[in-house]
């Protein structure tokens, strides 16, 4: 692109690349010892049962504190392992630490001796060959069954190498860990490939969760977007987790829809591990929307 636009126009370019190239040279050594610096931490939001108002699982969502730059959202660094090749690294320790802390709250902590996980998993670490055999590893040394683990996965990540792809999943299914696809509706997935690949749930996006309020004309197609994913996934006979829910209007709606599951700052922001022990795994009786602990506490 740069050599087409020709003259000066080329000498700008290439010069905000460069900047852009040295900043991404500095994050990406950083990056390379952030993990054994300790600079890498999971969060946890609660998943909600619609049906009976329980915690019943945690999805481990990484953060990175820069000793300088402070918080370094996700996206823009899962993007930069992933350009550079440390995806690998920090999705095995992503893995390991989620597999782990879910090992000592379902020791330790009664209510949460059924908790179940979630974990975000990159196109990457999908072509790479070691999942099937990372992900059994890591759940034999910390003695959780395989069900109780969950892989996000994306459209994009499944349309890209569709084949191969389905193969991994037709492999973590036989040894009983579950695939969660995650962002649905923002990608390319044909219905034929839906039906091809073993799955367990569809996490509804957060835009069509955000356009059912209200009663514009908008938020009528989000809740009609909303009602045939559901459709759909019934069909497929998995379930369905909806992400971003803020609001209760939207958690009435998705309730009187059949949804199964919700997720969404009005529950609670990711936390750090102890605080979502205390919010939600040492509560008596344990953290439920229907008896009382009202969500609105936390918004
Ligand atoms: P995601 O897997 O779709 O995770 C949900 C994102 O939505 C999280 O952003 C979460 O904080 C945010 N969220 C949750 N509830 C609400 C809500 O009610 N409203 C709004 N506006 N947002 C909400 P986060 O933690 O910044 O992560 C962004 C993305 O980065 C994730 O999207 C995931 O794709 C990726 N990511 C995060 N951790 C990991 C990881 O360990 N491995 C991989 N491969 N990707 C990760
Ligand atoms: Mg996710
Ligand atoms: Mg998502
Ligand atoms: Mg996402």
């Amino acid at each position: 692109y740069a050599k087409a636009g020709g003259g000066t126009r080329c000498a700008v370019f290439d010069g905000s690349m460069h900047r852009a190239a040295m900043a991404r040279l500095g994050l990406e050594t950083d990056l390379r010892g952030a993990v054994a610096r300790e600079e890498l931490t999971l969060y946890f939001q609660p998943i909600v049962s619609l049906e009976t108002g329980n915690v019943v699982a945690a999805e481990a969502l990484a953060r990175w504190s820069h000793p300088i730059h402070g918080k370094v959202p996700p996206d823009k660094f899962i993007t930069l392992a992933e350009d550079t090749g440390l995806i690998g690294a920090l999705g095995t320790w992503v893995l390991d630490e989620a597999t782990r802390q879910l090992a000592e709250w379902r020791k330790d902590v009664p209510q949460a001796a059924r908790l179940e996980m979630n974990v975000n998993v990159s196109p990457w670490q999908l072509r790479d060959g070691e999942l099937v055999e990372t992900v059994a590893a890591t759940l034999g040394e910390h003695g959780v069954p395989a069900a109780a683990l969950k892989l996000e996965l994306t459209e994009s990540t499944l349309v890209e190498d569709a084949a191969r792809a389905a193969g991994v999943l037709r492999a973590l299914k036989k040894r009983d860990v579950q695939i969660y696809l995650d962002d649905f509706g923002t990608g390319y997935s044909s219905l034929s490939l839906l039906h091809r690949l073993p799955l367990d749930a569809l996490k509804i996006d957060r835009s069509f969760v955000g356009g059912m309020d209200g009663g514009t004309t908008g938020a009528v197609k989000g809740a009609e977007i909303v009602r045939t994913i559901l459709a759909l996934a019934r069909s497929l006979g998995v379930r369905v987790v909806a992400e971003g829910v803020e609001t209760h209007e939207q958690l009435a709606a998705l309730r009187a829809l059949g949804c199964d599951y919700a997720q969404g700052y009005l529950i609670s922001p990711p936390l750090p591990a102890d605080e979502f022990e205390t919010s939600f795994l040492r509560r008596e009786p344990p953290y439920s929307w229907q008896t009382g602990h009202r969500f609105s506490e936390m918004v």
